[in-house]
């Protein structure tokens, strides 16, 4: 049996999320002519036929880790575990068509919370026109686990990779970023009063937004289909679901370029500035690292601006440059600051 308390062995930790994936995965070869993408985007690309692309991508949240049931209502669970996926076709300007769902549950829990987690997916399902075609169920001696695969598709002149971008390329962003992460904070803060006092009455109220963009995220569906009506191909697309500045060096390495972000163009909505300001936090660095915003980020060509430049759901943060240039933070002072990820890690070590 694998000994792992053997302390010659190294570290999970000590390759960081994406350098596990990248040392267990670059031995593999692809071997069909149909497998168009293998690993590396936000979705593996399949051709089943002439003319038809389908993206497969799936994700697995982790009771303790992805989320506290002490704040996170079974019911919201569902449809955002539903969201994380779809984001994930979205960001190939693909359409989602169909999921599975697969749970392991520990005895703890009856008939009624998995029903209840059951309607979220549901909901969610149904507002974004997925069919649930299958899954698998299983028990767990720890927390609850849901993995969901989905799959979409798009024609091959639309797929979009996180490799296209080309210097002098716009980067764009949907929505707006930080609230999220904030809606987490406000909600552990409430968790940790009520355990202090459990008679004391939350107001939430100057939280709203935060705490729904937090418990019911909703996926960019909309985005393919606006760019397709403004006849923009994005050269490259990814969701951001750990932070700005993950993502845009994400978009940059496959890509080969570099680029300037400006601090002044990340787009804050008015609670995300009022609750940084409570906190004492600042809300760029929330917006770069904070992460779960399951916004879209992509690049157009400078030539497509004019038609998305008045489009209120999207924001123009920065350009591509050489690689040889590096990836900055131009701040609102005009200095120029390396653009360094220090986004959510989930294996992170614990201290
Ligand atoms: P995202 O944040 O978009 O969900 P990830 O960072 O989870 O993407 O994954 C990056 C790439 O690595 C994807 O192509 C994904 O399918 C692949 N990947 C992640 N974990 C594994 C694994 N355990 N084995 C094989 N491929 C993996
Ligand atoms: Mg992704």
């Amino acid at each position: 049996m694998f000994d792992n308390k053997d302390s010659s062995k190294t570290p999970i930790a000590s390759l960081g999320e994406f350098g596990l994936i990248d040392h267990l995965t670059k031995h593999f070869t692809i071997s069909h002519s149909t497998t168009v993408k293998g690993i590396g985007d936000d979705a593996a690309v399949i051709a089943p036929k002439e003319g038809v692309e389908m993206v497969v991508t799936t994700d697995m949240l982790v009771e303790g880790v992805h989320f506290d049931l002490g704040y996170m209502p079974l019911k919201h669970l569902g449809y955002k575990a539903v969201m994380v996926n779809l984001s994930d076709v979205y960001a190939m300007n693909a359409t989602a068509k169909q999921i599975t769902v697969s749970v392991a549950i520990s005895n703890r829990f009856p008939v009624e919370a998995m029903e209840e987690l059951y309607s979220g997916i549901q909901t969610a399902a149904s507002l974004y026109k997925v069919d649930v075609v299958g899954g698998d169920t299983t028990s767990s001696t720890s927390g609850l686990i849901i993995s969901i695969t989905a799959i979409g598709e798009a024609t091959p002149d639309k797929i979009t990779y996180r490799d296209g971008a080309k210097e002098n390329d716009l980067l764009v962003v949907t929505g707006d970023l930080g609230a999220a992460y904030l809606g987490l904070q406000v909600l552990e803060r409430e968790k940790q009063v009520y355990k202090v006092n459990p008679n004391s009455q939350p107001d939430l109220e100057n939280y709203t937004y935060l705490i729904e963009r937090q418990l019911k995220p909703e996926a960019r569906k909309d985005v393919a289909a606006m760019l397709a009506e403004l006849e923009v191909q994005p050269t490259s697309m990814i969701d951001i679901s750990d932070g700005l500045s993950s993502e845009v060096i994400h978009i940059c390495k496959n890509s080969k370029v570099g680029c300037n972000v400006y601090e002044d163009k990340i787009p804050l909505d008015p609670q995300v500035i009022a609750t940084c300001e409570e906190f004492n936090m600042d809300s760029t660095t929330i917006a770069l690292s904070g992460g779960e915003d399951y916004e879209l980020l992509f690049t157009i060509r400078t030539e497509d601006f004019p038609k998305i430049k008045a489009n209120p759901n999207f924001s123009v943060i920065g350009h591509m440059t050489k690689e040889s240039e590096g990836m900055h933070l131009i701040t609102r002072a005009n200095t120029k600051i390396p653009l360094i990820s220090r986004g959510w890690n989930a294996l992170e070590e614990e201290d």
